[in-house]
Order: structure tokens, then sequence, then C-alpha cells
């Protein structure tokens, strides 16, 4: 397998970057967080994520805005996003030196479906309720949007 490249950019396009992985490696899985802070980041109930060496990501256009968050457990969590759009991009401990979360929704379409597996949720404890209706026959489907 070569090295593995995955790219990944704001809503906007102002900002994008790449991230480079080692070719002996898979695909990153994703991780969940449920923790109330990323509900906030994401205006979402969870952040997906996946955790890559610091060295593999650069951003190749633009630069995003960092915001320097208070942990749960009184750290500072540092989260990197588009002071344009608003997309998150990356959020880590201060710290943390080796590794980093990147929001797997930025990442481009094709590389996005290549992270396909779901390894950890964290701060489960924290999850909504109706995460896990996700998979219920009962819930109306649209492939499309309501029109709002
Ligand atoms: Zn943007
Ligand atoms: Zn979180």
């Amino acid at each position: 397998m070569a090295q593995i490249c995955l790219t990944g950019a704001c809503l906007c396009k102002s900002i994008a970057y790449h991230i480079i992985l080692p070719a002996s490696e898979s695909f990153p899985k994703v991780i969940i967080c449920h923790c109330t802070n990323c509900k906030r980041y994401t205006g979402s109930s969870f952040s997906a994520n996946i955790i890559v060496p610091q060295s593999a990501l650069k951003y190749i256009k633009g630069s995003p805005k960092l915001y320097s968050d208070r942990s749960n457990k009184g750290g500072q969590v540092l989260r990197e996003f588009c002071s344009d759009c608003g997309t998150p991009f990356t959020s880590r401990s201060s710290d943390e030196k080796e590794v980093i979360a990147v929001k797997s929704g930025t990442l481009d379409e094709e590389h996005r479906l290549n992270c396909a597996t779901l390894a950890t949720e964290i701060y489960y404890h924290r999850k909504d309720k109706w995460v896990d209706e996700m998979g219920n026959e009962d819930v109306q489907r649209i492939n499309g949007s309501m029109g709002v």
C-alpha cells in the first residue's frame, strides 16, 4: 500500500489541509466525542474525529483561527476553525504533543468514505438519548432535505 494522503477543507473552501500517513497504516478509524463542549463546538450532539500524528497534518491553503477552550479536567483544549465559515477542523489538549483530533466531516468525500469504521466513543455518559434512535425503523427517512 502506498502512502495515504487524506485531504479536507472547510465549508467555504478558504482553508484546506492534507494528512500524510505512512504506507504501513490503514485508514484512520472514527472516534466520537459526546462531551458537552464538542456539542457546542460542532452545533451537533457529538463530534466525529480521526486521530492522527500532529506532524502528519499540514494546512495547504489558508490558516485556521485558534480557540483555546477549557477541558472538563481543567486543562486547555486547542480548537482550530475557519473564521470565515465557522467550520471546526481540529481539537487537542494543550499538553498533547503527539496526536491531534481532526473532525472527520471536513475530509473530502472520497477520503471521508474511506474512514468508515467507528472505533471508540468517549464521554459516553454524555451521549444524547436520540442518538440511539438513528437506526430505528420508525424514524422517517428522506433522501434529500425537508426544504428548510
Ligand atoms: Zn471556511
Ligand atoms: Zn469532546
